[in-house]
């Protein structure tokens, strides 16, 4: 099921004397580097060697960095402004890479079956853990996620739509309400999308993911439908996080409605549980009426520094109340308590890794600030302290350690994963998890690929704090591709 993707064409102009040249290059290397080699193919060209594409492509200061022939850049820029702007633009044309749609359409349809089969109880995807997992868990991986830019919410619209367009919603709306497929007068079509959308919200027995408590229309016109919806897993920390947390949902509530409907469509999140409100609302629109996403504005150096603080500080105080939740001691979600299906959280992970070639170097990073950030570190220095050891330790006992940490029964109780194994031969290291939450019950779509470097960046983190130094962390079997297991390998890079 590969297919073969056109590589997006990155040209660089320079010359010898340029003197802002060379650090801008290095910026380029390091962004495409980190996991977008095959997509991106880069050529650097000498002005001063080849003036005829200097004069093909208008080059009128140095460096010039053209995409896909367009100009991105021009001269000499501060590092963060360049790093920004080549990741708006690549990930702009990763997205919208028409091969990677088709196949993701494959393998969400597998997902779907898959995943109906565990909601209707025909099967158990995860044998010894089950198929709920607790939402503590999916909302830390989200403000990783949201931590690192500002483009991340962006992303996880365009994820959001594609899936919505392509897979798994459509599906269970013509499953809670038939009749949304028996009519083809637009208006009457829209009606029922309308209330099969609360009900794919509300339902708790044809579809029991535990998604949300609620779900109520609040205005239907023949081109905008606005929904209120209650405890929202993505945004039920009960923490204000001071910018909405949805975007996944809103592209997925655009991407269904334009698949049904056969109009463009587009969806925003009105007020959001994160931000301040006691509801999400969405507005959802189409035709003329539907709201086309943009990308956010360019930030400057200082608010993308507070931004990034704010994420650190919610992470912070998260901690308390997602292990209150955890003990039972105070529940997030009153209603209807704070675990949910799987299929809350695999999509994301499955669409962002099928539509986006960076999404991997993206999901790492989201990870190792989670584990380097995140909580359960008391956990961690406990177990430190009971082996009588000091940090920083060496590469072998830190292994040891993270490998008690994550078999220990605290831990286990968001049910994010199974059992850990620890495999050493000489000086390789190597992690097995069994019922990965982020990709459990999808080896039958074979997507030749794996699926879990969010955890894989978690494990990488969380050596950081034990060892002192970056180890890497890959994986190298993953449930997504037909194995058993995941099988993470750990090595440091002296
Ligand atoms: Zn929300
Ligand atoms: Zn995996």
């Amino acid at each position: 099921m590969s297919v073969e993707v056109t590589p997006i064409r990155l040209i660089m102009f320079s010359s010898e004397d340029c003197v802002y040249c060379p650090p801008i290059e290095m910026i380029v290397r390091e962004v495409v580097g980190s996991g977008m080699q095959e997509m991106v193919h880069v050529s650097t060209i000498d002005v001063d060697d080849d003036p005829e594409a200097k004069k093909q492509y208008n080059v009128m200061a140095l460096p010039t960095l053209v995409i896909n022939d367009e100009i991105v850049l021009e001269g000499g820029m501060d590092d963060d402004s360049v790093r920004e702007i080549l990741w708006s633009t690549l990930l702009n044309q990763a997205v919208s890479s028409e091969e990677a749609v088709s196949q993701t359409k494959k393998s969400l349809l597998s997902f779907t079956m898959n995943i109906m089969d565990s909601l209707n109880g025909t099967r158990v995807i995860r044998p010894s853990v089950g198929d709920y997992t607790h939402i503590g868990d999916f909302q830390l991986n989200l403000l990783s996620l949201y931590s690192l830019d500002p483009l991340i919410p962006h992303l996880l619209y365009k994820a959001g739509y594609q899936l919505g367009l392509y897979g798994v919603i459509h599906h269970s709306l013509t499953l809670l309400h038939p009749k949304i497929g028996k009519t083809a007068k637009p208006n009457l079509k829209f009606k029922h999308l309308a209330y099969s959308l609360q009900l794919f919200f509300s339902d708790r027995e044809i579809l029991p993911t535990l998604l949300a408590k609620s779900a109520v229309i609040t205005e239907l016109t023949p081109t905008k439908i606005t929904i209120l919806i209650e405890e929202l897993a993505s945004a039920s920390l009960r923490i204000n996080v001071g910018e909405n947390m949805c975007d996944f949902i809103a592209g997925q509530l655009a991407g269904v409605t334009e698949a049904v409907m056969g109009v463009k469509a587009g969806c925003r999140e009105l007020t959001c549980l994160a931000n301040n409100s006691d509801y999400c609302t969405f507005e959802i629109g189409i035709g003329e009426d539907a709201i086309e996403r943009l990308l956010p504005p360019l930030e400057n150096k200082d608010e993308r520094a507070a931004r990034r603080q704010n994420f650190y500080e919610v992470i912070h105080e998260t901690t308390e109340i997602i292990s209150d939740s955890l003990l039972m001691r105070k529940i997030l979600r009153s209603n209807i308590g704070d675990f949910m299906h799987i299929s809350v959280f695999q999509p994301i992970i499955i669409s962002l890794k099928l539509l986006d070639k960076f999404s991997s170097s993206i999901l790492y990073s989201g990870g190792r600030e989670l584990g380097v950030f995140g909580p359960g570190k008391p956990l961690l220095y406990k177990l430190v302290k009971e082996k009588g050891v000091d940090v920083p330790l060496n590469l072998s006992e830190g292994v040891e350690l993270l490998y008690e940490y994550l078999s220990h029964p605290t831990y286990h109780l968001g049910r994010n994963h199974g059992l850990v194994r620890l495999h050493r031969n000489n000086d390789n290291y190597m992690l097995e998890v069994e019922e990965n939450s982020s990709i459990s019950g999808m080896g039958v779509a074979n997507m030749n690929k794996t699926f879990c470097d969010f955890q894989a960046g978690f494990f990488a983190g969380r050596l950081h704090i034990l060892i002192g130094k970056d180890p890497t962390v890959k994986e190298i079997e993953c449930q997504g591709m037909g194995s058993k297991n995941c099988k993470f390998l750990i090595k440091v890079n002296e």
